[in-house]
């Protein structure tokens, strides 16, 4: 990399971390620099959409967060309280299964009165000069849809407003 001066830096290319790029770099004044940690989606599974099940379980395609911390905590199987068979388990599942949502908000955008509120309504992280945060982490409740074009909606909204097109409220 031979710049080492950019306009904009972006931690992170995700949904909402690729349209933030794809947005500041519509205009070639700015200059941007997209950081990801992943190595290139070159798999092929990535790109089909039957790849979901196989992407899920294989550590060198998701970072695998959600199981680690808990781990410890599980001493025993609550529910379904002692099964005796697969179709014991399985009649649980079909009595109790529910929508799923996604995790969302854990660096909350809200008013400056909402003590909760890491992020002013701009998206600006309150305390710090010069950095936001633009994605699923930055929204105040979690959605009613799936997150993921809620987490491009709040990139594209975030460019509007680094731009300047809009005005924060
Ligand atoms: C299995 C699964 C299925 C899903 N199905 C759906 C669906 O059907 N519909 C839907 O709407 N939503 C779905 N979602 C949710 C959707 O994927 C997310 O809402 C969306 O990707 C969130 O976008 P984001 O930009 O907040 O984060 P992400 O897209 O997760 O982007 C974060 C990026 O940051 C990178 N990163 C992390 N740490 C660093 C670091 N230190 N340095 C550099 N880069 C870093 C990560 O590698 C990643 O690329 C699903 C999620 C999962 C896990």
């Amino acid at each position: 990399m031979q710049n080492n001066s950019f306009d904009f830096i972006i931690v992170g290319g995700g949904s909402s971390g690729c349209v933030l790029a794809n947005r500041l770099s519509e205009n070639s004044q700015y200059s941007v620099c997209l950081i990801e940690a992943r190595p290139k989606d070159r798999s092929p599974w990535i790109h089909l959409p039957i790849g979901y099940a196989k992407t899920m379980w294989d550590p060198k395609l998701n970072w695998k967060f959600q199981t680690e911390p808990l781990r410890s905590f599980i001493v025993r199987e609550v529910k379904p309280d002692n099964p005796q068979s697969n179709e014991e388990i399985l009649e649980f599942c079909r009595n109790h299964g529910a929508t799923i949502f996604h995790p969302t908000g854990t660096c909350q955008m809200g008013s400056d009165h909402d003590p909760m509120a890491v992020l002013d309504s701009s998206l600006r992280v309150r305390g710090v000069s010069g950095l936001r945060v633009v994605d699923c982490s930055a929204m105040p409740t979690l959605p009613s849809s799936n997150t993921n074009w809620s987490a491009v909606m709040l990139a594209e909204r975030a460019a509007d407003l680094i731009l300047g097109k809009i005005k924060g409220p």
